[in-house]
């Protein structure tokens, strides 16, 4: 699979310039990304498939761990949203759900 021509690709996005701390080996190394998956055609990206979760990646040791940390002082922008009528995780960007349909 190393030489397909189309497909859906990962793309990481950085969310945050600043560093956080690395819960794995705490240093302030760990950034805020966004794994996006693309509609890809001769490795360029169409458009988005699927939005990722956001995620501490570790520039240093590489450890993945979940933003939702004690020090995250902004949880506004990482809030995540249910479905009301499925309870379906959804996408805060989203008017509508996508798993049943109704409006949000
Ligand atoms: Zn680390
Ligand atoms: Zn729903």
């Amino acid at each position: 699979m190393f030489f397909f021509i189309g497909g859906i690709q990962p793309k990481t996005v950085e969310l945050e310039e600043i560093p956080r701390l690395c819960p794995a080996c705490g240093l302030a190394q760990a950034r805020l990304r966004r794994v996006d998956y693309y509609l890809s055609l001769f490795f360029i990206p169409l458009f988005p498939v699927k939005r990722g979760e956001p995620v501490l990646i570790c520039d240093r040791c590489g450890a993945v761990s979940s933003p939702d940390a004690p020090f995250d002082a902004r949880p506004s922008v990482l809030s995540k949203k249910e479905c009301p009528q499925c309870g379906q995780p959804l996408d805060p960007t989203f008017k509508y759900c996508p798993h049943c349909g109704s409006r949000i």
